[in-house]
């Protein structure tokens, strides 16, 4: 298992174990440890390391095991929070902000490939939004108004050809495509060149903080730093931000292409959630890769039926071959639509965190390495303030979106209760998963086979709520906060430090 589901996606092959070096009494103390081997934990390990600071990068599983190795990799100016809703929420100036950050990481990574001398696909295309009825058409107006307000160039065109029939599309010019995993193993190769330590199959459960700096334990053993970050989308354990960002899984399917009559560029609807396509070449073969379906994790009752409609709505408008690579990852939306990026809150000021990306991460984990590597070199960075973790935005929604995250555990007490009406595990077909109850007590159960029985205790141990079936990647993933348990228990995605609890069956 390389990546944290069952299904492969189109960049995995790529994926390698990074061999760690025998740990000495030199490598107990650190200027900075890095936690979480995805986009954003490896460009800040590699910036932090090369402006000279002793890092040490640890990661659970293995580099790219997480969302980075399960992504879609366009490079966008333009994000899901359009302009014009950033213009509305925080004033035009914030929004021109964040107009820059595109850009600005694009830049970054141009920078790297050319430095590292990085293979790694990237090529510099166009961007197309398209509005598919009237209510799309007014949606994107806005954006195109938003967008030339803070002077990111985004502008309505005709005679585009694509067969999905819009009404009318804009391009953006200057966006990006490369392959994700091929970029972050040389990032990682560049870090260890420099002097950085990785550590794979190494969790970080906890840290602690006093004057002589920060302590943190793993799965192997305790380390010390004076700055710790956390690129592990919420830190482990139980925070603030947990209520601050909701967890959503997305899809992706790469379709064998039969022509040339596909579009080069980037192009993305405007349904919501919204679909988006590119090409890329992996293995020597062209392949259409199309995304879409997103939806909060574990509020989906059968996440199969999400790539059927992915699958059905790409085959409605284009003539694709074989569905070579299908995967699902997860992301994390902000409550307020912006990412946090720096000091995490609660902490000193030297603990850092990253997260609530949306479908941006690619862009603002990127940019996250620079952020974090200035406020800890105590340098001013541009966007500080923008993205600071702390920020409070008395915003409408907020309640809202608290209490949507708060009541999803309840909804599934529900669902539980109704499944004590199943009797016997024998009810359970193979290949099949359910929650039931027994004696009272309340249990995840997987039939890999009739006599290969998984048997999990069904609460999450993060904060107790209760987790669902994801039938599309083999997991049991908690509604609440986004943790994600293999089959067999085995922790695939945090904020939880644990695996759920085994129940060993008498007659297995
Ligand atoms: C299907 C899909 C398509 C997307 N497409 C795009 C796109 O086209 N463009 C774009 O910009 N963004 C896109 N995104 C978003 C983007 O992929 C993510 O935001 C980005 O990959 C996040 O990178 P990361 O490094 O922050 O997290 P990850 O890549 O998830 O890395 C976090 C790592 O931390 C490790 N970890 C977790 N907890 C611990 C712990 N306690 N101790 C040690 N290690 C730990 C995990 O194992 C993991 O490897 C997409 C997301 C999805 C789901």
């Amino acid at each position: 298992m390389f990546r944290d589901g069952a299904r492969k996606s189109a960049w995995q092959e790529e994926i390698k174990r990074f061999s760690s070096m025998a740990l000495n009494s030199d490598h107990i103390n650190f200027d900075v440890i890095v936690a979480g081997g995805g986009i954003t934990g490896i460009s800040t390990a590699l910036h932090l390391q090369k402006l000279g600071k002793k890092c040490l990068l640890i990661e659970a599983s293995n580099i790219g095991f997480g969302t980075t190795g399960g992504t879609t990799a366009h490079l966008n100016t333009f994000f899901d929070t359009t302009f014009d809703e950033a213009i509305s929420k925080y004033g035009e100036d914030q929004a021109k902000l964040l107009a820059e950050v595109g850009k600005d990481a694009i830049a970054i990574i141009q920078n790297n490939i050319a430095s590292h001398e990085i293979d790694c696909d990237f090529e510099t295309k166009q961007g197309y939004v398209f509005a598919l009825d009237d209510a799309q058409n007014k949606k994107l107006e806005k954006m195109v108004e938003g967008s030339e307000k803070v002077g990111v160039s985004m502008e309505f065109c005709k005679g585009i050809s694509f067969p999905v029939p819009f009404v009318s599309v804009a391009m953006v010019p200057d966006q990006a495509q490369f392959h994700p995993v091929k970029y972050i193993k040389k990032l990682a190769e560049a870090f260890i060149s420099s002097g950085g330590i990785v550590l794979e199959d190494c969790i970080c459960i906890s840290h602690s903080e006093d004057d002589s700096g920060i302590t943190v334990k793993t799965s192997q053993g305790e380390f010390k730093a004076q700055n710790l970050v956390y690129a592990t989308h919420t830190p482990p354990g139980v925070n603030i931000l947990n209520m601050m960002t909701a967890p959503y899984r997305s899809y992706a399917i790469a379709f064998e292409i039969k022509d040339n009559k596909y579009s080069e560029d980037l192009m993305y609807d405007l349904e919501d959630p919204y679909h988006y396509y590119r090409t890329h070449i992996v293995n020597g073969q062209k392949l259409l890769i199309a995304g879409g379906e997103d939806h909060k994790t574990g509020h989906e009752q059968d996440t199969g039926v999400c790539f059927s409609n992915l699958e059905n709505y790409v085959r409605k408008y284009f003539d694709v071959g074989a569905a070579a690579y299908s995967w699902s990852s997860q992301y994390y939306e902000s409550v307020d639509g912006l990412p946090f990026i720096g000091k995490l809150p609660g902490s000193n000021g030297n603990i850092f965190t990253a997260t609530g990306f949306m479908g941006n991460g690619m862009i603002f984990g990127t940019i996250s390495s620079q952020i974090i590597g200035d406020l800890i070199i105590n340098k001013e960075n541009k966007y500080e303030n923008l993205f600071d973790p702390r920020r409070v935005r008395p915003i409408s929604g907020f309640s809202d979106f608290v209490k949507e995250n708060a009541t999803s555990a309840f909804d599934f007490i529900k669902d539980k209760l109704f499944m004590t009406k199943i009797d016997s595990l024998a009810e359970i077909k193979d290949g099949e998963a359910k929650v039931v109850k027994y004696e009272g007590e309340s249990y995840a159960v997987y039939k890999e086979s009739s006599d290969k029985i998984h048997v999990l205790k069904s609460t999450c141990p993060h904060t107790r709520c209760e987790v669902r079936w994801n039938s599309a990647e083999i997991s049991w993933d908690c509604p609440c906060h986004g943790s994600r348990f293999s089959v067999n228990g085995r922790l695939l995605t945090a904020p939880s430090t644990q695996d759920l609890q085994r129940i060993k069956m008498e007659d297995q």
